[in-house]
């Protein structure tokens, strides 16, 4: 098969693999139907240098088909279209029982450790009945690249937006522009929020990020943002953060611009994160912080309900299409910021 393969720095190519086959009873093979590159695969992709333990598979969102199925897997079959999350998960353990699928004891990433990516034309699937969902779709379906976002994106916004405590009625702020944030405006709007202010600059984005419910839009940086801020919410700030960056100064905006009680939730992996928070500024305010990786297996079934039944579209966050084999110019569309996020093909 075909498969990106990422060998260093701004250096992927797609390259042939060998066919993903079953290893385990709880296994399953999926041909892969759409798949897309992740901002955080630019991570990565931007470092310089050799990659670390040399050439290897990278993509973690992907949707496909069911070819082949282990003894023991009894809730997927052959011909099923099937989403999986950015992690495997065994759905058993005691943290995914918890609903935190990401620290699952049997789970891992695809592309790391010898597994398959998902940028690549077929993956085997650890722990098939934990980790794949049913889509109940023909593999020809109109919707398939707003159900391929419940894989990463549309789970980690609602992540966000649960961790901000988000409701009916809320005063939201979402900090970031991209695709996580765009999804975090709709996570919002779809819980109930009222006024959704977006902190972002680039007009494309900013466009969609309308569409999705944004009511407000703060284009300017740094302290000009929290002024601003500030002053469309008559002094008092946001009571519902959601960061969806992972830098200092985001994490600065974030609490700044949190009313006192207020709530940060974050999903932004915090890649660039120097000098922490301000505890002494959150304790006199009562800012609390919650959120981290999100475990969008656990909501996979709710969400998919909602983008079935039309209550949800987050596929707009899709604005550039390529083949498989033309990843490479995909990731340096993204890596350039000439595309919100890059849906790829086989
Ligand atoms: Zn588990």
């Amino acid at each position: 098969m075909r498969a990106v393969v990422h060998h260093g720095g701004f250096d992927v190519r797609v390259e042939h693999r060998a066919d993903p086959s079953l290893r385990e009873p709880t296994d399953a093979v999926v041909r892969v139907l759409l798949s897309c590159i992740c901002g955080s695969d630019l991570w990565p992709y931007r470092r310089p240098g050799e990659r670390d333990g040399g050439p290897g598979p990278i993509g973690h969102e992907f949707l496909g088909v069911v070819e082949e199925v282990g003894a023991d897997v009894v809730t997927v079959r052959p011909g099923d279209v099937v989403i999986a999350p950015f992690v495997w998960s065994d759905g058993t353990c005691p943290h995914c029982l918890a609903g935190v699928h990401t620290s699952c004891v049997h789970g891992g990433i695809w592309g790391r450790d010898g597994a398959d990516g998902g940028q690549g034309e077929a993956v085997r699937v650890p722990w098939a009945d934990g980790t794949l969902v049913v889509a109940p779709v023909a593999p020809d379906d109109e919707r398939l690249p707003a159900l391929l976002t419940l894989s990463d994106v549309m789970g980690t916004g609602h992540h966000a937006a649960l961790a901000a405590g988000v409701g009916p009625g809320s005063t939201v702020a979402v900090i970031g522009d991209g695709a996580v944030g765009l999804c975090g405006v709709l996570a919002a709007h779809r819980l109930g929020a009222e006024r959704i202010l977006l902190l972002g600059r680039h007009e494309d984005r900013i466009a969609v990020g309308r569409g999705f419910g944004a009511t407000d839009v703060v284009a300017e940086r740094g302290d000009d943002a929290v002024a601003r801020v500030l002053e469309l919410t008559d002094g008092l700030g946001v009571a519902h953060v959601m960061e969806c960056v992972g830098m200092q100064s985001s994490w600065d905006a974030a609490i700044a611009i949190a009313r006192p009680g207020g709530t940060v939730g974050y999903v932004g992996v915090p890649a660039g994160v120097t000098t922490g928070l301000p505890l002494g500024t959150m304790f006199g305010r009562n800012v609390a912080v919650r959120g981290g990786v999100a475990p969008v297996r656990a909501y996979l079934p709710e969400l998919l309900a909602d983008v079935l039944a039309g209550v949800i579209d987050p596929s707009p966050v899709f604005d550039l299409e390529r083949s498989l084999g033309d990843a490479p110019a995909g990731y340096a569309a993204m890596d350039e910021r000439r595309a919100i996020k890059v849906l790829l093909r086989p």
